[in-house]
């Protein structure tokens, strides 16, 4: 059989869904990265003293796990870090 064709497998073919988290994440902003003393906070996407209402995003609300330092918005991938926390690195 020299004709032995090979069969691309669909797993490749198919953009895994890390990939297309990138490309999505390349279409915003860079995300920020923002320090906060508290475990329980809201984003909106706009930040403080932004009130760029395009930017912006349903309000959520956060909370810090201590043992992880840091909580990420699902909406915009803001990094929220407990000032002291593990996280906490400056
Ligand atoms: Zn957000």
């Amino acid at each position: 059989m020299l004709n032995h064709v090979q069969h691309d497998e669909a797993g490749d073919r198919l953009p895994s869904l890390a990939t297309l988290a990138k490309g999505a994440a390349m279409t915003q902003p860079a995300p920020e990265t923002i320090r906060t003393p508290k475990t329980r906070i809201a984003c909106d996407g706009t930040g403080d003293g932004l009130a760029n209402a395009a930017l912006g995003h349903p309000r959520v609300w956060l909370e810090i796990d201590p043992d992880e330092g840091f909580a990420d918005c699902g909406y915009c991938d803001r990094r929220f870090i407990l000032t002291g926390g593990v996280a906490d690195h400056g």
